[in-house]
């Protein structure tokens, strides 16, 4: 099933669309997490979940097998990250063409970052720019749902105002652009000002709503994405420094009160990366599912 359509289904209801983020795990150890986080997150009945596509190759191939597995093995609808790093766009036809005959019908069309060691994003030749002209590229010949992926703020490496990344994000006329999952602030109105900006239709994308992570890597997603953390969060945070379990417990509280608020003042879901491990994220779920936020939503105040 194409996300534009359960986003469209879930919204007549004035339910929100809750989904989870994966990636190709680089070891063994890795693997078996991924499976872990698979069978106790699959038990949530998530909307639709989306593999990640590595910059650097070594994975990729990985991206297109648990797609295909999330979809056929445990019956929930999946998404592929595909970026346009590294790939001519001959080669992104033949990606598409795999995804198409695997039963896919959802891909997030990226740009991508410079893979590791690179800090200057350059397009492969042969190869496309932007994501929007991937978006242009899979809507002029394939049935899918494209997704693509939006920043509340400005991104890092071009300034531009939210407006501008929002825009530029629908600028294919070709590209009929399903769903934008928006890498998240930890304000949550910059996110909601930005969704405003959007048309209904974009998701708000958490990496705090996923507070497995510990205090420093989360801080580098962010400062990756152009996103800022609140001084009062990071002063909390410095003080639980030696107390990594107090830091995952503030992260969840955390995370949860800002989902209600995103969800109570209208958006139209959260994209949890949940970074293959499952306990904070059910525990955010399970929460909002009883509280219910977006029931509080009232269209008239926004
Ligand atoms: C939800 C989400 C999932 C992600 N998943 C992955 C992943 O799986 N793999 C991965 O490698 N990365 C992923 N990323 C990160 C993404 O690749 C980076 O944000 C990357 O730096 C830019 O990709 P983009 O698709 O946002 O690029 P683009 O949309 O192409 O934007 C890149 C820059 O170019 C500008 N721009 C866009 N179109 C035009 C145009 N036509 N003319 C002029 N300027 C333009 C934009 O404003 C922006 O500054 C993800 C990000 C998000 C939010």
């Amino acid at each position: 099933m194409r996300i534009d359509d359960i986003l469209a289904g879930r919204a007549r209801h004035g339910d929100p669309v809750f989904s989870f983020e994966f990636f190709p795990p680089k070891t063994p150890d890795g693997e078996r997490n991924l499976q872990r986080a698979l069978d106790s997150l699959s038990t949530l009945r998530p909307d639709f979940a989306s593999v990640t596509y590595g910059a650097g190759g070594s994975t990729r191939d990985r991206t297109l097998d648990i797609v295909r597995e999330i979809k056929d093995s445990y019956g929930i609808e999946a998404m592929a990250h595909l970026s346009c790093v590294g790939t001519t766009a001959d080669e992104l036809r033949s990606i598409l063409d795999q995804v198409r005959a695997a039963g896919i019908e959802n891909v997030l069309a990226l740009r991508g970052d410079p893979p590791a060691g690179e800090t200057e994003w350059r397009p492969h030749p042969g190869g496309l720019h932007y994501s929007t002209e991937l978006a242009s590229l899979i809507a002029a010949d394939y049935e899918m749902a494209i997704g693509a992926a939006c920043f509340p703020r400005s991104t890092r490496r071009l300034p531009i105002s939210p407006t501008t990344c929002a825009s530029c994000a629908r600028r294919s006329p070709r590209a009929r652009r399903s769903s934008s999952p928006s890498s998240s602030s930890t304000t949550s109105s910059t996110s909601i000002s930005s969704r405003r900006r959007e048309r209904s239709g974009s998701t708000c994308r958490s990496s705090r709503d996923h507070p497995d992570h510990q205090c420093g890597p989360d801080q580098a997603v962010h400062a990756a994405c152009g996103a800022s953390i609140p001084e009062p969060l990071l002063d909390a945070l410095d003080g639980y420094a030696d107390e990594p379990d107090s830091v995952l417990e503030l992260g969840v509280a955390y995370a949860t009160l800002q989902c209600a608020d995103l969800l109570a003042r209208g958006a139209p879901g959260i994209h949890f990366y949940v970074l293959n491990k499952a306990p904070s994220a059910r525990a955010i779920l399970g929460a909002l599912r009883l509280q219910r936020p977006w029931e509080r939503f009232r269209p008239e105040r926004v």
